[in-house]
């Protein structure tokens, strides 16, 4: 019997015993997949991927599918635990969040094969694995994360470790663990995904510096990018953003409104997508207000605003201007409603207000400073071109999101053109950049300081090039 035989009659058998096997044993670290330390789990995950080397693409594909099916059954227990470890967010977002991942990630189908053939025959660049991938993940939305990562990279035929953000240490493990379980019932091999139960800033620098992890995929903000590119490693780097949105005359205003609100108020704005300050021409600028106040937003007047951008970003005393004072975001109000946030300064607002609005100056600390909480600045801006010019300034060269509301096509051309983000979202919410609402498949790793922007899993795989001389030109 040749060896491809064999092998389909093997996972024929594993497949069928698959709602049979017994359970995979936990690891020492308490699940399966979940280790004590960075180099027991690299050391599994090498053995994992090895494994899944010899599988058929078939097999791989049921893997893929079974963690799909997983998220999409435990969306609901792993958002209520996320909430409940972190208190950040919107548990009713947070569910989108993995039912995205996990129908809008893209599967094998995005690894067609590259071929040339003419004379000399035919040359294939085929996508092969690298090994074994180190990835650290944000707290903010630690699950959908990691869920959107595993495919990716089993799809391109790796395994992967994860250091997940202390904060969100326990509903990672507990994911990790469910992932594997249901990895192996579909006849894989686990751990391809693993992580510490115990991760800190120590156990991804060892992550970082493992020799067995031959890529990193980082996704956060600036510390962790920066420590990533300080490896000797190929980095794929998912860092901060502060999406600027411009709104000019020419708008449907009812329509940007809406969008913005939903953009900005998603999961209480701890999107690195969401959009965090408007720019908005003085001939609209009163029209937008009033109807983001009718669409059911709170304004606050400036004595208001800059209270709250006191507790936000820890300034006691003295200017809030950026460039001025040294900000610390303050992390108990990050991803926290609308109505905690008024609170805060000693105001009630109706719990069904998603998002906080108020009139600023382009230069304040709200405008400039990626503040990841539903208080979303308005500038005025003398027209389009002046609102541009803000926008860009206010991105801060992350080139990661800018949104524009306009319907004159050289004002969208000319911001498209000088914005130089990874997404440009134009008359629709940010998450349309993301597929949701809009056309595309959706990352929840956006690499924008490397380059690759919305990663899929051909970003986690080597190019190899397969030649044949003077066969194969068949026609
Ligand atoms: P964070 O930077 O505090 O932490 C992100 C991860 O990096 C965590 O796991 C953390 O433990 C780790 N980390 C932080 N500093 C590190 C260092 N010096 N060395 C090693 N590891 C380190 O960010 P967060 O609050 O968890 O997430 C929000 C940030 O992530 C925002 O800036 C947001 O824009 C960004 N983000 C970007 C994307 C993207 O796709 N580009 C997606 C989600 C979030």
């Amino acid at each position: 019997m040749d060896e491809a035989l064999i092998r389909k009659i093997v996972e024929k058998v594993v497949t069928s015993l698959a709602e049979g096997i017994p359970a995979p044993a936990p690891s020492a670290g308490g699940g399966v997949g979940v280790y004590q330390t960075i180099n027991e789990a690299v050391q599994a995950a090498v053995v994992a991927q090895r494994q899944l080397m010899g599988m058929s693409l078939e097999a791989r594909g049921r893997i893929i599918e079974a963690i799909r099916r997983t998220a999409l059954a435990h969306a609901e227990d792993f958002s209520r635990r996320k909430f409940e470890e972190t208190n950040m967010g919107r548990i009713d977002d947070e569910i989108g969040k993995h039912l995205t991942v996990a129908n809008k990630t893209p599967g094998l189908e995005i690894l067609a094969t590259e071929a040339f053939s003419g004379d000399h025959g035919l040359t294939i660049v085929e996508m092969a694995p690298y090994g074994v991938i180190g990835a650290v993940t944000p707290v903010t939305h630690p699950t959908p994360t990691m869920i959107n990562n595993a495919i990716s990279i089993i799809t391109a035929g790796n395994s992967v470790v994860f250091n997940a953000h202390p904060r969100s240490k326990r509903v990672f493990a507990y994911a990790i663990d469910v992932l594997n379980r249901a990895i192996a019932a579909a006849g894989g091999p686990v751990p391809l995904v693993s992580c510490v139960a115990e991760p800190t800033l120590e156990s991804s620098r060892e992550l970082f510096a493992h020799p067995d992890i031959r890529l990193l995929l980082v996704t956060g903000g600036p510390g962790v990018v920066a420590e990533a590119l300080r490896s000797n490693k190929k980095v794929i780097a998912a860092g901060p953003g502060n999406p600027p949105v411009v709104v000019d005359e020419t708008a449907d205003i009812p329509r940007a409104a809406r969008d913005i609100i939903a953009g900005a108020s998603f999961d209480n704005n701890v999107l690195c997508i969401g959009e965090k300050e408007v720019f908005a021409v003085e001939a609209i600028f009163d029209t937008l207000k009033r109807e983001m106040i009718r669409q059911g937003c709170v304004e606050l007047n400036r004595e208001q605003t800059d209270a709250l951008a006191r507790l936000a970003f820890g300034v006691k005393t003295g200017p809030l201007k950026f460039g001025a004072v040294e900000p610390h975001l303050n992390r108990e109000l990050v991803g926290k409603n609308a109505d905690y946030l008024a609170k805060q300064i000693g105001l009630n607002v109706p719990a069904s207000c998603r998002l906080l609005i108020g009139e600023t100056e382009f230069e304040h600390l709200w405008v400039l400073e990626e503040q990841m909480m539903p208080f979303l600045p308005l500038v005025r801006a003398r027209d389009a071109d002046a609102a541009i010019e803000m926008a860009l300034i206010a991105e801060r060269n992350y080139g990661h999101t800018a949104v524009c509301h306009s319907r004159n096509i050289a004002v969208m051309d000319k911001m498209a053109r000088l914005v130089n983000t990874t997404l440009f979202i134009k008359n629709g919410p940010c998450l349309a950049g993301l597929g949701s609402g809009g056309e595309g498949y959706t990352s929840f790793s956006i690499a924008s300081p490397t380059g690759e922007g919305v990663t899929t899993a051909r970003h986690f795989t080597r190019q190899r090039r397969c030649v044949l001389v003077d066969y194969f030109r068949i026609t």
